[in-house]
């Protein structure tokens, strides 16, 4: 199960199908435990409760009876404002144990106007059933003689339930989400300061900075078996492969679960890392912002990476051979992640030349408008 779209909103799984079968059994059984002795007529609320009113005369264990209203709402004349009108019922209710059934009740208002109409047909007895409620917004007065379970006060659809008419077919319950992240792919070839960058722009934008090339490093000093195993390819220039990285990526994500947001730095280098890396956002709701590519041209890299190399101790620093194995990893296989996130209008190219300060000012600036 992972993030839904209906409409222009999206919907992450919230209450299983299992844990809303169970409340549905849970309350036909209080019912018939109150009313083995009659036979009570439930009242389903038309649209929402058209699933619940049929799960629960399905699990109803003794006789009883089954219809559905709506409420319609219009303007009556001037004197008498808003008018509720109760269509459906057909039945002749006068001295008939009725139990309203409800999928939802938030404010309560509604209910209320169809608890009032109904204690007009001299009913013997009158009840309410709801799957749901909403304490923190619940004004009213009227007893919920039956319920299903409690939730926050928190828009949610599935299982008869709608947003604007779609979800209803849902078998589980999902709740509204919206995205909170900023997640951006820092992009350019190797040298072209990705890292340097990412640790300001972490500092600024308070995100977390992933760097992949860093975390393989790490293992590789601490020797463990991720370490061993990336070594051989990273000692030439080549690419992990890449179920490896995609795995170690996410593991990364998930242990930082209060994090405003990610700077992914030498991630994703191929474009079914770019796809695993959409599918796993997705099913948190979450999406790449943008990509922002630091543009340097090649030659200035080499020299760079050499400079560098005297320094960092990288063994791929130091040997212009698998510098020049590196761009072409970089040409063949990552480069066309440009195409990827352009497609999606998620593409921001940078001059990568300049000083540290003006080059950070210039991804701000493109951070600033995503
Ligand atoms: P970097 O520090 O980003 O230049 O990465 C150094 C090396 O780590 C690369 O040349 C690869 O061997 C390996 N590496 C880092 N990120 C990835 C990735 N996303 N996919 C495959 N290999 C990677």
């Amino acid at each position: 199960m992972s993030i839904i779209k209906l409409h222009d909103n999206y919907f992450k799984p919230y209450i299983s199908k299992e844990k809303v079968e169970q409340s549905v059994k849970l309350l036909a059984n209080q019912i018939a435990n109150d009313f083995k002795d009659e036979v009570p007529i439930f009242i389903g609320i038309l649209n929402g409760s058209f699933i619940l009113a049929a799960d629960i005369v399905r699990n109803y264990p003794y006789n009883c009876e089954v219809s559905f209203v709506k409420l319609n709402s219009y303007e009556g004349t001037k004197f008498s404002g808003q008018v509720n009108e109760l269509i459906g019922i057909n039945e002749d209710l006068s001295n008939r144990t009725v139990i309203i059934l409800e999928d939802i009740i938030d404010t309560g208002s509604t209910l209320q106007k169809i608890y009032d109409i109904f204690r007009t047909k001299n009913v013997k007895t009158l009840k309410i059933a709801s799957l749901f409620l909403k304490p923190d917004v619940f004004k009213k007065e009227l007893p919920i003689d039956y319920l299903g379970m409690s939730i926050p006060d928190e828009f949610i659809v599935g299982y008869g339930m709608d947003y604007n008419n779609l979800g209803r077919n849902l078998n589980s319950i999902y709740k509204i989400t919206t995205q909170t992240m900023t997640n951006i792919v820092l992009f350019g070839p190797p040298g072209a300061g990705k890292g340097t960058q990412a640790d300001s722009l972490k500092e600024k934008y308070n995100l977390v900075h992933i760097s992949t090339g860093d975390i393989f490093r790490y293992n590789i000093k601490n020797k463990t078996e991720l370490g061993i195993l990336a070594k051989s390819y990273m000692d030439d220039g080549n690419l992990v492969p890449d179920e490896v990285t995609i795995n170690m990526l996410e593991a990364e994500v998930d242990k930082n679960t209060d994090a405003k947001g990610f700077i992914f730095d030498g991630f994703p280098r191929t474009t079914s890392q770019a796809k695993a890396l959409d599918t796993f956002l997705s099913k948190k709701g979450e999406t790449i912002d943008g990509m922002i590519a630091l543009e340097v041209p090649e030659d200035l890299l080499v020299a760079r990476l050499l400079e560098r190399g005297k320094t960092s101790g990288r063994p791929d620093d130091q040997d212009e051979t698998k510098i020049r194995n590196r761009f072409n990893e970089y040409n063949t296989k990552t480069a066309i992640l440009k195409d990827y996130y352009t497609n999606q209008n998620k593409y921001f190219g940078a001059d990568g030349v300049g000083s540290i300060e003006e080059i950070t000012n210039r991804l701000s600036n493109i951070i600033d408008t995503i």
